[in-house]
């Protein structure tokens, strides 16, 4: 490694790409954002990953900086061991060796990962979970989903697929998941099932879809509908919280993904329906995530750095 190092690193999601190159010190040097267009296939998908991947190494190479590794982060299951994207609903991807392609396109060495869990890396090592140790990232948007993270590795299960917390099941008469099993976490208090539980408790007076933000500042102003269906969910979070902290016994539980832009409206009573369920556990810092819609990309980067044993981005920055 040398003074001017740099990674390049990609947060691949169902609508656009974040990318940027970042120095093993943190520095961020140039960022850029693509459309992914998942509509047109995975194979034309993989493509652009492929060329905005080697024209961000070309721009370091022509500012007098050396590329040493890439990081790619993408949603879906995905076997980092392996390198590969093993499916993704909203890109498409299914059994695509992401990480093998851009070795061979890129002659740099590669790492894949998963969006959330990355961005659990990132908020565990650079963002609000910073300096705590044992981590619980918690994503809360039109789905939820969870990383583990313990001294800056996050866990990622013997087929890819840790960190599920969305699939705890929390009312077994509840609405049907998107997974097929009713009563999950996800189909109770994610950003989605909030919207959704509104305007089927609102019946015809919903003319446009409510969204969960919304139901937030609705619940806040006092509308009886909105405080409902607000603390629905909060119960159905914080019952789904406690399990993780009951397997995990974490130090910090961050919030991300968009329902935690509510802020002090939801941490405040999921702290308080949260410290309702502790018995004999020790109860977690719960806080939002510090890093908004860097993290997926920063991650990246830092499992970039990883792969070529780097690991001083979270001490110096
Ligand atoms: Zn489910």
């Amino acid at each position: 490694m040398t003074d001017d190092s740099v990674v390049v690193a990609l947060d691949v999601g169902g609508t656009g790409m974040k990318c940027a190159l970042v120095r093993p010190d943190g520095v961020v040097v140039r960022t850029e954002r693509h459309p992914t267009d998942a509509a047109r296939g995975p194979a034309a998908v993989v493509g652009t990953i492929l060329d905005v991947a080697g024209g961000l190494a070309d721009k370091a190479r022509a500012d007098g900086l050396t590329p040493i590794a890439v990081g790619i982060a993408v949603p879906g299951v995905v076997d980092e061991a392996r390198g590969v994207a093993v499916w993704s609903a909203n890109v498409g991807f299914r059994d695509v060796p992401l990480r093998d392609l851009t070795v061979t396109r890129l002659g740099l060495p590669t790492a894949l990962g998963h969006d959330v869990r990355v961005g659990g890396l990132a908020e565990a090592r650079l963002g609000a979970g910073r300096g705590t140790g044992h981590v619980l990232f918690v994503a809360i948007g039109t789905g939820i989903a969870a990383a583990h993270v313990v001294d800056g590795m996050a866990a990622v299960g013997a087929h890819g697929a840790a960190g599920e917390i969305g699939h705890i099941l929390v009312r077994p008469d509840g609405p049907r998941c998107g997974c097929g099993r009713p009563g999950c976490l996800e189909a109770m208090a994610s950003a989605a099932a909030i919207g959704r539980r509104y305007a089927e408790l609102a019946g015809e007076t919903a003319d446009v879809p409510v969204t969960a933000a919304e139901v937030a500042e609705r619940a806040a102003a006092g509308e009886p509908l909105a405080g409902q269906v607000w603390q629905e969910a909060i119960e159905a979070l914080a019952d789904g919280l406690a399990s993780g902290q009951a397997l995990f016994d974490v130090a910090t539980i961050v919030l991300g993904g968009g329902l935690a832009q509510a802020g002090d409206r939801l941490l405040k009573p999921l702290r308080a329906a949260l410290h309702e369920r502790m018995t004999f556990h020790r109860e977690p810092q719960l806080v939002a995530a510090a890093l908004g819609d860097e993290a997926g990309c920063l991650g990246a980067a830092l499992l970039a750095l990883d792969t070529v044993g780097v690991r001083d981005l979270q001490e110096k920055r």
